[in-house]
């Protein structure tokens, strides 16, 4: 199968590109840039759009299997669909320590059924801190918990895992040694420690501290997730000030943001112990719930209560951060774009269906930053900094993930109402070298390979 791209812009930061190219896929790779013959099985005029490498989600989180064993495929609200239709080739689930299912196992399951985009793994340290019998999040892990829980995360390293990650913030009792003793896996394959760090706001800065010092100790790349939810109530200019110092003593360290001014998560969580409303100087009413008979309401000190207690697990939206902070996260060079993606019977935050498009049409075309890089923080960055040298670029003999847009039209159209609202002015979206979502609808939804690092 032959695709030629005729007379798009080609921006390819991992390669300094940024001017008008043909491009020819072929087999699932990049075959010629400028290729002498015109021959092809499709030809795509791109004249006046933007030609650029799928765009890789290094901060997803779902794993959906269902109960018969096979990943949730549901064309309007599983999420690998949601990424697909706003561009994302590329998603690095299982992050903030949370896989709902072997992290080595799934990689296994999406090679086995396909999926609509590539899916790469981090190993998430909560779950296998359950598996090994230490069910008390506040508490500490034994030894024998400890050891148990490194084994198994090194043999998922060992079967293509691209790192591990930790969700401190979610797991209170994992300290110094546990982290230590868990990440050494890493030092094996050369794979990256994500955290959701263990605090925010005005914490934010030692949480960091405590997390850099596990990657310095180990010699090992880092990435601090989504810097939005955890310094953008005041605190990114000096939260990144702190990063760079680190970078500049020789530390790779990666931050992942989405551009949104609210956060998601369960109501049930620790982001919500006691403390929670002192922390970011709000009320009650900031919480709107995604789910249950609550759907769309903003909480009361009783409807709060009601539900943290009966339904753990629902889906709250979180609306405190501040825009400009986020903004400020988005202007810094070592800032690249993760979703955060998460959700629950198609129910969520935008940002699963969104986030891409929107850093391109709030702040590429606003002018915040370039387009070039914008698309930087899209594709070379997380490829470079996940260690993936097929992924992000369109060098001839990269993998042939492509997306073709309008740079006048793109646009997220998810809300907060309507989280799965699909992008507008993505025309293709390619993956492995099959077309598989044209003009917001998707035609092909098992052209996804796992991605591995080995
Ligand atoms: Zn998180």
């Amino acid at each position: 199968m032959k695709i030629l791209i005729r007379g798009g812009r080609l921006i390819d930061p991992a390669n300094s590109i940024d001017s008008v190219h043909d491009l020819l896929l072929q087999d699932g790779r990049v075959a010629a840039i400028d290729p002498a013959e015109a021959a092809a099985d499709v030809t795509i005029d791109a004249a006046g759009k933007v030609v650029c490498p799928g765009f890789i989600d290094i901060h997803m989180h779902e794993d959906p299997v269902l109960e018969d064993g096979t990943i949730d495929n549901d064309l309007e609200t599983a999420i690998q669909n949601t990424m697909l239709r706003m561009g994302v080739t590329t998603a690095v689930a299982g992050n903030c320590g949370e896989v709902k299912y072997h992290p080595a196992d799934y990689l296994d399951l999406v090679d086995k059924q396909g999926t609509a985009v590539n899916i790469a793994m981090m190993a998430g340290h909560e779950y296998f801190r359950v598996k090994s019998g230490c069910t008390d999040k506040y508490g500490p892990a034994t030894e024998a918990q400890k050891a148990q829980m490194a084994a198994e995360l090194e043999e998922c390293l060992l079967r293509g895992c691209l790192g591990i990650s930790y969700g401190i913030r979610y797991v209170p009792g994992l300290d110094r040694d546990e982290l230590l003793q868990t990440a050494a896996g890493c030092r094996v394959t050369g794979g990256v420690l994500a955290a959701h760090i263990r605090d925010d706001a005005e914490a934010v800065f030692a949480a960091a501290e405590e997390f850099i010092d596990i990657g310095r100790t180990l010699s090992l790349p880092m990435e601090i997730s989504h810097i939005g939810s955890m310094a953008g109530f005041g605190q990114m200019e000096r939260f990144l000030r702190q990063v760079d110092h680190c970078k500049a003593e020789g530390l790779k360290i990666g931050c992942d943001c989405y551009p949104y001014d609210a956060f998601s998560t369960d109501l049930g969580s620790t982001t919500y112990d006691d403390g929670w409303r002192d922390r970011y100087g709000c009320g009650y009413d900031v919480v709107e719930l995604c789910e249950g008979k609550y759907k769309g309401q903003r909480c009361t000190k009783e409807i709060f209560d009601e539900v943290r207690r009966d339904f753990p697990a629902c889906k709250t939206i979180c609306y405190v951060m501040m825009q400009e902070e986020v903004d400020l996260a988005f202007r810094h060079p070592g800032v690249m774009l993760g979703s955060d993606g998460t959700l629950s019977s198609g129910q969520g935050h935008p940002r699963a269906a969104g986030a891409f498009p929107r850093l391109i049409a709030r702040y590429a075309k606003k002018g915040v930053i370039s387009l070039y890089e914008a698309v930087n923080k899209m594709t070379a960055m997380p490829a470079n900094h996940l260690g993936l040298s097929r992924k992000g670029r369109l060098n001839v003999g990269a993998d042939a993930d492509v997306v073709i847009f309008d740079p006048e039209t793109i646009e997220d159209r998810a809300t907060f109402a309507e989280p799965l609202l699909a992008p507008k002015g993505i025309d293709y979206v390619i993956v492995n070298g099959k077309i598989a979502a044209r003009d917001g609808s998707i035609v092909c939804r098992n052209a996804g390979k796992s991605v591995r690092k080995i």
